[in-house]
Parts: structure tokens; sequence; C-alpha cells
């Protein structure tokens, strides 16, 4: 598939729910949601009617995210019917990793391809601020569990503010000893948590002061610099720009969707959980392959997703405030 402006789309980011065990402050409201009803949620099999009709138009990649992905029951069978697509290269999944030592095995044995886990302090104390509650003791386990099954590559998604109280060297020295690869990523305007009020441009960090931040603090610890990485860059590397510590056998990772917009590289759709395409994250456009499929069938699907195709903006312009929260979105 290819867009207006010459973009090969090949990748879909898939929202199974909006529901979530957690509340990250840059992600939701305190209350948390208005939730969308059980009847406006895609089924699982729907979900991967729409995903096996994508994969027919040319997606070859697919991520599973939420809300928490891992709190939607028959998510392992959905990965099972998506990893089985002849066209479908890879499943992966985006996850906080609460469930994740729980669920490792099944999701490895239903053909998951990789897992990315969103975590932004490794501190229990700041942990629990930032999620409204959540046990990093859940999330350590849960990133030990997809070692032990063997995941690869295993990504930590790591949001980066000026506000949260976070020590992103101690993130980077994670890749030192173990095939991790940390990716820190500026925190985005969207949803009512990403709107003038709530967000601001001064709390986002430029990958490029944090690298710089980072080599700084290597450098007096003994480490020396960050040296980007060309090739052997992780799988599915997508708009990261990749470092590694000499000798390191993971990788430090930088997402710059604000300071150094990636836009021209876009390859991907999303889909949220009650079957609306969004051509672009910063956009509420949206086309509703959930009432194509119900109403008109596969061939509505179809007609959905190439409307979509066709109207992905050339960039984001900056926008700031989306009507849907990241969580109803998927990241
Ligand atoms: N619940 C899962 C998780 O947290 O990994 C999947 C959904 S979450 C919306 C997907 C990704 O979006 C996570 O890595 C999360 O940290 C990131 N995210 C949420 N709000 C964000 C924001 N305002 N800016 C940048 N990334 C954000
Ligand atoms: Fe939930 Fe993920 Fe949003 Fe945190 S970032 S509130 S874990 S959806």
């Amino acid at each position: 598939m290819q867009d207006c402006f010459g973009r090969t789309i090949d990748y879909m980011r898939i929202s199974v729910t909006d529901r979530c065990n957690l509340r990250c402050v840059y992600c939701m409201p305190a209350e948390g949601v208005q939730q969308i009803s059980h009847d406006e949620i895609l089924r699982i099999e729907e979900i991967a009617t729409i995903a096996r009709i994508a994969s027919d138009l040319g997606i070859r990649r697919i991520r599973l995210t939420g809300g928490e992905p891992l709190v939607r029951r028959g998510i392992e069978d959905l990965i099972y019917s998506l990893s089985s697509l002849d066209s479908i290269e890879s499943v992966a999944l985006t996850t906080n990793g609460i469930l994740l030592s729980a669920k490792a095995e099944a999701l490895k044995q239903a053909g998951l391809s990789r897992v990315n886990i969103s975590l932004d302090t490794l501190d229990p104390q700041v942990f629990s601020q930032i999620t409204r509650g959540g046990s990093l003791d859940k999330v350590r386990e849960g990133i030990d569990a997809a070692f032990a099954v063997g995941f690869d590559p295993i990504k930590l998604n790591v949001v980066t503010t000026r506000s949260l109280d976070q020590d992103f060297f101690a993130f980077a020295k994670l890749s030192l000893d173990r095939p991790l690869h940390v990716r820190f990523i500026e925190c985005m305007p969207i949803g009512a948590a990403g709107s003038e009020a709530r967000w601001s441009s001064e709390d986002v960090i430029p990958s490029s002061e944090l690298i710089e931040h980072i080599n700084n603090k290597a450098r007096s610890q003994g480490i020396g610099p960050l040296h980007e990485v060309v090739e052997d860059k992780p799988v599915g590397w997508g708009p990261a720009r990749y470092y590694r510590f000499d000798k390191a056998f993971g990788t430090v990772g930088f997402i710059s969707p604000l300071s150094n917009h990636f836009c021209a590289q876009c390859n991907r759709l999303r889909m949220t959980a009650d079957g609306q395409v969004r051509p672009c994250l910063f956009s509420d456009q949206e086309f509703d392959a959930k009432t194509a499929l119900r109403r008109y069938g596969e061939e509505g699907v179809r007609k959905t997703l190439s409307q979509a195709l066709a109207s992905k903006p050339d960039e984001h312009h900056f926008r700031v405030g989306t009507l849907r929260q990241m969580s109803q979105i998927g990241g």
C-alpha cells in the first residue's frame, strides 16, 4: 500500500481494548476515561477479520496495544490468528508489563514475535506516582519473564518529561548487561492529557539534550559515550535512532516525534478498540471499519481502509490535544 505522499504503509497498530490496569499521568486523567460500551468494542474475531483484510492490502507487521492489551480476554487467540496469516511477518505487543509474568509463556506459544514494555522510572515510589498506584515489582517480574521465555528483541519504552522524577542514565545502563533495548520517547500532546492545559512544550526533553545528558554521566563514570548504531539495529527498529555503549549487550534508542519528527517515514495505520481507523496519531480524523464490517462485510472494510490510507496527512503539524486519550488510541 502506498499513500498519496509515496510512503509505503505496511504496519498497523491495533488497540484491543480501552481498559487499563494503570492510570499513567501523561496518558489519561486520574478519573480514567469514559469506557467504550461492550457492544461498541470489536470482538476478537472482528479484529482478526479486519487485520486479515489489511494484510491482503499490504500490511505486513501488526502491533497490539491498548489500553492494556493483556487485560483483554482472548488476546492469545487473537495473536494465534494473526500470526497464522501468511502475509503477516510479525505480531508484536506493547504492554505495561503488570500481567506479563503471568502471560509471557502463553503469548510466546500463541506466536507473539516481540514485546515492548513501558516503564518510566526504576524507583518504586515514583512508579506508583506516575502510574497512580502501580507496582514496579510486577513490571520487573514481567521483564524477567519476557527474557525467560525467549522474546527477542525486548524493548523498554520510557516516556521522558522534565516534571517527573526520572533517572535517565539508570535506564541507559540497563542496556549494558542484558540485550535490553531502552528507548526514550518524547512526551506527546495527545488527548485532554495532552491539551494546552495539561501538556507543555517546556516539559518535553528534546532527544539531543537527553543524549548529551546521558553521555556526560557515562563519561563521568568511565563508561564512555554512546555510539550510533548504523548496522545491526534491533529488529522492528521503526522511527528510533539507536546508540550503544562499548561492549553493551543492548542499545539505547531515541524517538523524537516532536523535536525531529519522522512523518516522512511514517509507515502505519492505527485502529482503535471500537474499530476506528486513524491515519495519523495527532489527528481526530477516523474511518469506521466496525460499522463497515457489521453492515457491508469485507468489501466495506476494504473500502474503509483505502479511504483511511488516502487520507494520511503529510505530517502532524505539531497539533496539540486530541479528542481521544492516548489510552484509547494505543500510542
Ligand atoms: N498500556 C500499554 C503500555 O503502556 O505499554 C499499551 C498502551 S500505551 C497507550 C502505548 C505507549 O504509549 C506506551 O509506551 C506509553 O508509555 C506511550 N504513551 C502514552 N501516553 C504518551 C504520551 N503522551 N506521549 C508519548 N508516549 C505516550
Ligand atoms: Fe495504561 Fe499504557 Fe496509558 Fe499507562 S500508558 S495508562 S499503562 S494505556
